[in-house]
């Protein structure tokens, strides 16, 4: 083994509108809101970022290729159970997590007091500690459609590693 490594980042980003009657699953997390957000499956777009960045590292497609939302299969589909298929995906191809930062984009609900609930379950997700999950909120100072709080987008970058025969 030459001991070399080869290193990938890739981007997500995903959108999804909020519906009454749903509850709000945010980075595998409940979140007290009067409202969810609207979708085939759960609708975390959280974890839905998270899947795409990894996903795009890795070049293996996005999210809408191996979980389609035409497929009866993801109605409902947790989305935890969705990233840890892409975590398997990935590892099958001798991929590591190094870290991935996100970036939650609303006006609300406000999401400091469960960042932290957020992190430690992406964490065990993505098998890595909480220190290798950046995870941080912010709003669109009421500009466009998220500004009216019609719903969110989240954003993510991943980096993965690894070792080369
Ligand atoms: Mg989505």
């Amino acid at each position: 083994m030459s001991g070399d490594v080869e290193q990938r980042v890739g981007l997500g980003i995903d959108f999804h509108r909020f519906a009454s009657g749903r509850p709000l699953i945010l980075g595998g997390v409940r979140i007290p809101f009067d409202k969810g957000l609207l979708g085939h499956s759960d609708a975390d777009v959280l974890l839905h970022a998270i899947s795409d960045a990894l996903l795009g590292a890795a070049s293996l497609g996005d999210i809408g290729l191996h979980f389609p939302d035409s497929d009866p299969h993801f109605k409902g589909a947790d989305s935890a159970h969705l990233l840890q298929s892409v975590v398997e995906m990935i590892e099958a191809n001798g991929w590591q997590v190094g870290n991935v930062d996100t970036v939650i984009i609303a006006e609300a609900p406000k999401l400091a007091a469960h960042v932290s609930a957020i992190r430690e379950r992406i964490a065990q997700l993505l098998k890595v500690s909480a220190d290798q999950v950046g995870v941080k909120a912010t709003t669109r100072e009421q500009m466009g459609s998220l500004g009216r709080g019609e719903g969110m987008a989240a954003q993510c970058v991943a980096f993965i590693r690894r070792s080369l025969p």
